[in-house]
């Protein structure tokens, strides 16, 4: 016998390469915006008083938490903050998933998913999403301990577009479980679940600043659900750690979230560099889905998904690139400034060798 036994292991999840220090690269590899975080949050960080990381932050996230209920129209008591979309769905996991029955989430989709499944030991079930990349509705309705769904959905780009209606269904016939909608890039031009959260008490809906907001490196995620389902995630939060939210996140998120002007300036931006991407990858015979986020999802022809990876990873343009199965063939693509996708296109151009059309 030995301590090691005793370790609670897992694969972890394996985030996008970082350049190294001084390594100058196109990044394309983890979804960050391209454009910086509006001039207010400058301003709100050049006068943040540094005496005040003396003190303990709101361990409620009081004043960022108030900002996201009105800005959105809900009670604070509806209104969950944390480190991340990511630190809140880990802690929804844990929270909300506590069945001896499987939870359900789709093959292709964030791959954070299985892995808190993992950590937290909750049984899953993994539903195969239909040749376009759409999740079938029926998969969803059969008895289970919880279910997630992306919308729209990474890596594919994918959005279960149409309406709501699809969401609802789900919602409603699974009174029995939560269900947890990750809208990371709704912003993007999906369509969100939001308005039912008022409806159904098992519905927890998902945000970032990380993607729309530019702030993927002051963390901060959010999310909305009834005020039970938010007080019982609360009480796990304040089981395992208070004060997750840091005194400048909370300053600058407020700032991020008063300068709506800006935000739909950069995002109607990412948007157009999307339209323009998708258009140039088709020209050169790529496969593009319909991308409602800030990346795209391709596949190459005349050469490997693979091989294109690695040859524009040596030109210093970092994509994504998954040795999965139905995922192989595909890169995903983050939306970059003009700039950088016109240097993509030539880098490809140079790899592949430019198709007619
Ligand atoms: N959900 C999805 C679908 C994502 O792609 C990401 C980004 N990796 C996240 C959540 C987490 O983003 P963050 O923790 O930066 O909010």
């Amino acid at each position: 016998m030995s301590w090691e036994d005793n370790v609670r292991r897992v694969t972890p999840y394996v985030p996008g390469e970082q350049p190294k220090d001084g390594q100058k690269v196109i990044k394309l590899n983890t979804n960050e915006n391209p454009y910086p975080p509006s001039p207010l949050v400058v301003k709100a960080l050049s006068a943040f008083d540094a005496d005040k990381l003396r003190l303990y932050p709101a361990a409620d996230v009081g004043p960022l938490r108030d900002a996201i209920a009105d800005y959105y129209g809900f009670g604070s008591d509806e209104v969950f903050v944390g480190v991340g979309s990511d630190d809140v769905l880990a802690t929804a996991f844990l929270t909300f998933f506590n069945s001896d029955k499987p939870i359900i989430f789709a093959d292709i989709t964030y791959s954070f998913y299985d892995v808190w499944a993992e950590v937290f030991r909750i049984p899953y079930e993994i539903k195969p999403l239909d040749d376009d990349f759409h999740i079938k509705r029926t998969d969803y309705l059969c008895p289970n301990g919880g279910i997630v769904i992306a919308n729209p959905n990474a890596p594919t780009g994918v959005s279960e577009m149409g309406d709501i209606d699809f969401i609802e269904e789900i919602v409603a016939s699974n009174p029995g479980s939560v269900v947890i909608v990750d809208e990371a890039y709704v912003d993007f031009g999906g369509v969100t679940a939001l308005p039912l959260v008022k409806k159904y008490e098992n519905l927890f809906v998902v945000r970032t600043f990380s993607k729309s907001r530019s702030f993927a490196g002051m963390r901060i995620g959010y999310a909305f659900g009834s005020s039970r389902l938010i007080k019982y995630l609360n009480d796990i939060k304040y089981s395992i750690n208070s004060y997750t939210m840091n005194r400048p996140a909370i300053e600058l998120g407020i700032a991020a979230l008063s300068d709506d002007e800006y935000f739909r300036k950069t995002v109607d931006a990412v948007i157009r560099t999307r339209t323009w991407t998708g258009e140039e990858l088709k020209k050169r015979g790529f496969a593009v889905t319909d991308s409602k986020t800030n990346f795209v999802f391709a596949s190459p022809s005349g050469i490997s998904a693979k091989e294109l990876f690695c040859k524009l990873r040596e030109r210093g343009i970092f994509v994504r690139w998954w040795d999965k199965p139905r995922l192989g063939d595909f890169l995903r693509i983050s939306i970059g400034t003009d700039d950088e996708m016109r240097a993509l296109m030539d880098a490809i151009d140079e790899i592949i060798g430019k198709s007619e059309g």
